[in-house]
């Protein structure tokens, strides 16, 4: 659920659960204390008048005794001169906090409880005063608050009397008030109970996560960018987790490419100064051998000459090659495509490279598959770049006496494919998966006197790929090996000729 829904959910739960609850346990605490009301006083009433006409419950506590009195008044009134008799309904009234005063004339005959009847004295009214069609009484308010309810009448001896039931309305019935109080702590646990649940729910959706997320920023602060921040909520916080992963994965990536970077670095640094030093000692052997005047036949001096130059030119060769993968690398090389027959483009460059594999005694064998017509987009001088790595490799690692280049040109479709395999050393199964990688060369060409930077074939693959080309390699040690690599092939409309780019623009 949304961070926005919960809020809202949150908001109607807040009002709804502790209404709903207050509802239940009111309903359940009045009816519990109807039914015990109904108990102790034997009086009938409904939950709702307990809360709205406490007074009403009062009066009805004392009415079957007032009844009584009011009969015996009208009828016998000796009967409210013995004071047995009163004093038994008195008893009666006791449990319900009230009490019976008769009055004769301006004096009281009988007082249940004196004490009480003091506080009210001055308010009771005079013989006439009270309406006998009142039947619930008359509520006397001051300091105590009473229910009075009076009944006049005469006695046998035709004097005035009143007889009156008086009820104490500040000791409410211990019913009523356990309902209050039960009714107040219920809304307070009720209360508690909602904010809890609702604590409790907010700390799982928000806070959770929330801290989860500090966590997992605090191991990145740290450096660890292995930790990783797993949510399993669907909301907002959820999706924020998901992001903070994807940029730690992200930044990760970035870190662990700039220390691969870095490693390959100093690494380039540590082949390089090897690959400069090989040529460079045979420089400084053969210059000083001049010098000392080693080479004292003009043969001697020639050959000397002759080594010096060659490795000049190694080095000269691994230079550039250098130079122009830190281009490649930054995609700074300015590729000139064009539509070219692929057909031609290979025989050209086949009798160009013959009588050089020629002199080193290996033999080629061409075949090429394709239509004489079929046109392939490409920049002429980089596609020699990718052959001559390719041959160039199979030519230093032919190690048998008759070295065979074969060459053979397919069409497949939408892409030309150019396989090139020679009968040389081959690459050990392990190595394969890596040869595409810049500087990587197997051991056994590190440790060989081949030469090399461990850049051709990572020149080679970023040249075809900006080609929209493939390019892969199969071998079997001690057998030959074999790299491949697709040409798309042209669809007219897409080839600018001269087009300067960065490679994608084909
Ligand atoms: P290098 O300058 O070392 O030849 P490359 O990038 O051209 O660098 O090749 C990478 C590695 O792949 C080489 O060091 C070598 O171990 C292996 N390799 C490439 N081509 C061949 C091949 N035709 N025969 C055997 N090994 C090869």
């Amino acid at each position: 659920m949304k961070l926005k829904d919960r809020l809202i959910a949150a908001f109607f739960i807040m009002i709804a659960m502790p209404i709903l609850l207050l509802a239940i346990t009111a309903g359940t605490i009045l009816s519990m204390q109807t039914s015990a009301i109904k108990k102790s006083y034997d009086v009938e009433t409904d939950t709702l008048q307990v809360i709205t006409n406490p007074i009403q419950i009062m009066n009805r506590l004392t009415r079957g005794t007032y009844n009584d009195i009011k009969l015996a008044a009208l009828r016998n009134p000796e009967l409210l001169e013995d004071k047995n008799y009163i004093e038994g309904l008195n008893k009666k009234l006791v449990d319900k906090y009230s009490f019976i005063a008769v009055r004769k004339g301006q004096d009281f005959i009988y007082v249940g409880n004196s004490r009480k009847l003091n506080m009210i004295e001055d308010n009771l009214q005079s013989f006439g005063d009270y309406s006998t069609e009142v039947d619930g009484g008359t509520y006397i308010e001051g300091d105590h608050n009473f229910l009075v309810k009076a009944q006049d009448f005469y006695f046998s001896d035709e004097k005035e009397g009143t007889v009156f039931v008086i009820t104490d309305l500040n000791t409410i019935i211990p019913q009523i008030k356990a309902a209050g109080v039960q009714s107040v702590i219920s809304v307070l646990l009720i209360l508690n109970f909602t904010a809890v649940i609702l604590m409790l729910w907010i700390y799982r959706s928000i806070l959770k996560p929330l801290n989860i997320l500090r966590v997992g920023m605090n191991q990145i602060k740290e450096g660890d960018l292995d930790y990783s921040v797993v949510s399993d909520t669907e909301d907002e916080i959820g999706q924020l987790c998901e992001d903070f992963e994807e940029m730690r994965i992200r930044l990760k990536e970035q870190i662990d490419s700039r220390l691969q970077y870095e490693e390959d670095i100093k690494e380039l640094i540590s082949n390089i100064s090897h690959d400069l030093k090989t040529p460079l000692t045979a420089i400084k052997g053969y210059s000083e051998g001049l010098l000392d005047g080693v080479a004292d036949t003009p043969q001697k001096h020639e050959k000397y000459l002759k080594t010096i130059f060659t490795k000049a030119n190694d080095m000269s060769i691994l230079v550039d090659e250098l130079a122009f993968y830190a281009k490649i690398d930054c995609n700074t090389i300015p590729y000139s495509f064009k539509e070219i027959n692929l057909r031609e483009y290979f025989d050209d460059c086949i009798e160009d490279l013959g009588l050089d594999l020629e002199v080193k005694n290996i033999e080629i064998r061409y075949r090429n598959e394709i239509g004489p017509s079929v046109e392939v987009v490409a920049d002429t001088e980089q596609l020699k770049r990718v052959i001559s790595n390719i041959i160039g490799n199979a030519v230093k690692y032919i190690d048998k006496p008759k070295g065979i280049l074969q060459i053979r040109i397919h069409d497949i479709g939408a892409y030309v494919q150019v396989e090139i395999e020679d009968n040389g050393v081959g690459i050990p199964k392990g190595d394969i998966p890596f040869i595409f990688e810049r500087f990587y060369r197997a051991d056994a060409s590190r440790n060989s006197k081949k030469g090399g930077s461990g850049l051709g074939l990572a020149i080679s693959k970023k040249i075809i790929e900006d080609h929209l080309g493939k390019i892969w390699a199969e071998s079997e040690p001690g057998i030959g090996t074999t790299v491949t690599f697709t040409l798309k092939k042209s669809t007219k409309r897409c080839c600018e000729e001269g087009k300067a780019s960065t490679g994608k623009e084909l």
